[in-house]
């Protein structure tokens, strides 16, 4: 839980967090912006907190320069329509029901009802998206020879890394992808998978990627280089 708060000029409240830390020579200052913006401070046990904020001061500017860049997050609310995993789903809530349950209905639009209290909708929803991403990531992988297959599967948040394979046999995947065309989460998965055979990008791999995917590598290559950050518009 944050103690203290910085507001930017635009009115937002940033939470700041501080530590203090043992055989620390100096005051370190870190505005985070993903998964959440927060600013970090860390500081030598002998400095007090009063310091340590007034120091935070002194660099508002760069601070409030950091945050600028941040688009900021889009809300999910009871009646919107969200797109993920190649549907177009409405949100609704009935908090007489603990568990979301997702209903598949005509001309494309499908609904969520999400179930528990309303100010954890948000939560909710991310969670069942993650939960529905796993399962498509393994649906994907399940097209693919059995020699594919990975040991495991882990999804995890990366800003910058949308998939990567471990010498050890997992593999990781952003599930932001599940806001991506379907076939742009597939191509990072297929990806993924001939990263077992090839752990470079060599000229050997994007053969393999060829061949499990199919045509058109660079089309995904490209929307994910153009669109890469509009995934992050939620949460
Ligand atoms: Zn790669």
């Amino acid at each position: 839980m944050a103690d203290y708060e910085f507001v930017l000029p635009s009115g937002q409240v940033i939470p700041v967090i501080i530590t203090t830390r043992r055989g620390l020579r100096n005051i370190t200052l870190r505005p985070k912006t993903r998964p959440v913006c927060e600013i970090h401070i860390s500081k030598p046990w002998l400095v007090s907190t009063s310091t340590a904020l007034h120091f935070l001061e002194q660099k508002r500017s760069w601070c409030e320069r950091v945050f600028l860049d941040v688009p900021v997050k889009a809300h999910i609310s009871i009646g919107d329509t969200i797109e993920f995993l190649g549907k177009k789903v409405l949100i609704k809530h009935d908090e007489t029901k603990r568990a979301n349950s997702f209903i598949e209905c005509a001309d494309g639009l499908c609904v969520l009802i999400v179930g528990g209290s309303s100010d954890m909708l948000e939560r909710r929803v991310r969670d069942f998206i993650k939960d529905s991403f796993l399962s498509a990531v393994k649906q994907v992988i399940k097209t693919t020879p059995k020699e594919f297959w990975p040991r495991r599967i882990a999804i995890r948040d990366t800003s910058s890394r949308w998939g990567s394979c471990s010498s050890s046999g997992t593999i990781s995947f952003s599930w932001r992808l599940a806001f991506a065309p379907f076939d742009v989460m597939r191509y990072v998965i297929i990806h993924e998978l001939a990263h077992q055979k090839h752990m470079d990008h060599s000229p050997d791999f994007w053969k393999q990627v060829s061949v499990l995917y199919g045509f058109g590598v660079e089309r995904a290559k490209r929307w994910l280089n153009q669109h890469g950050t509009e995934l992050h518009k939620y949460f």
